[in-house]
């Protein structure tokens, strides 16, 4: 069981960090759980309390942007998904030179809504019921904005992994959370997981892992198939709003450029899991990327083009309200910048 819940971000268990180290991304297939699982989960998700409200408004030119944090979890270092095969000295070395702590890495789960023009579009939904109390909380961060399911007309999954999709599903039914909303994700994405056997073979986990990322993907993408509208980069979906293809972390994962009024946000998705340790470490794999020579690619590519067009970044799981600016540095190395809190 996860050792804590009460506060901020919930500490988890040895137990409870492998089985997020083996399924993570992959959750619990939706429509298929097990017994155990539904225990874990059924009581504490949907009607846990906000230990603090976690959703920040900020302008995108005339677009309202409000950026809602999901919950997060912090596994040991030696069980952190970064990093894989490197020494832990090395990845306590990096935490320590970010001055943070040294023992646990705090990974965050969040999401962004933007009201562009008439439209409440909402990009990647949380985790759901999927990581128990650690995650889940975007439905009550979003009746704490004022914000009601219903009014959100479009659904953007950056790509299929649990703590992106959980949250489309409410319910022991697993009815749809945006019930009024279209739902879009990169073609590519769902041909890849829906296909006969995707090749997940350079994916760095333990078999159990590979199995549950694919039946996790498989069930949420098959539990939507007819209603998902499937998209490809370049296309103009709405206005002030680029899908651009960011390959590696999955085969279809997509990250997204919004802009109105001279001023744009690089929705990063996936492409930084860490404000240092990923930024530090570029070249580091991540144990949830499917093809981690080409996430490495991605990742600099797009980060290159963040420092150079001095873009403002919003990262799935970057520290909240998961806004900040990328420099990038020598040696091939970067630097998060995090955004101050504004007032205004
Ligand atoms: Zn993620």
């Amino acid at each position: 069981m996860f050792t804590s819940s009460a506060g901020g971000n919930a500490g988890v268990s040895r137990r409870e960090a492998l089985r997020w180290m083996g399924l993570a991304g992959a959750g619990l297939m939706v429509g298929a759980r097990s017994a155990s699982a539904a225990s874990e989960t059924d009581s504490t998700v949907t009607v846990a309390p906000l230990a603090q409200p976690a959703f920040y408004r900020f302008k995108i030119g005339a677009f309202d942007a409000i950026a809602f944090n999901d919950g997060g979890i912090n596994p040991p270092v030696a069980q952190s998904p970064f990093g894989v095969g490197e020494p832990v000295e090395s990845k306590v070395a990096v935490l320590r030179e970010a001055l943070l702590p040294v023992t646990q890495v705090n990974l965050q789960f969040n999401a962004l809504l933007v009201r562009m023009g008439a439209e409440w579009v909402l990009f990647d939904a949380g985790c759901g019921a999927l990581f128990g109390p650690a995650g889940g909380r975007l439905a009550a961060q979003m009746a704490a904005a004022g914000v009601k399911p219903e009014q959100i007309n479009a659904v953007f999954l950056t790509h299929a992994h649990g703590d992106h999709f959980g949250g489309l599903f409410a319910g022991e039914e697993k009815a749809l959370a945006f019930k009024n909303a279209t739902h879009f994700t990169g073609r590519a994405e769902f041909d890849f997981w829906t296909g006969a056997s995707p090749d997940v073979s350079a994916l760095r986990q333990p078999e159990e892992g590979r199995r549950g990322m694919v039946a996790g993907a498989r069930g949420a993408l098959e539990a939507l198939r007819g209603k998902w509208q499937l998209i490809a980069p370049g296309d103009r979906l709405i206005e002030g709003l680029e899908v651009i293809a960011a390959p590696g972390h999955t085969p279809g994962h997509l990250v997204f450029l919004i802009s109105s009024g001279g001023e744009q946000v690089l929705h990063m998705a996936d492409i930084a899991h860490h404000h240092a340790i990923t930024f530090a470490r570029p070249g580091w794999v991540l144990a949830f990327d499917v093809q981690p020579e080409l996430a490495e690619a991605t990742r600099r590519k797009l980060l290159d083009r963040a420092a150079a067009d001095r873009l403002k970044v919003f990262g799935a799981h970057m520290p909240f309200p998961a806004l900040g600016h990328v420099r990038a540095l020598e040696g091939g190395r970067y630097d998060y910048v995090i955004s101050p809190w504004s007032v205004a």
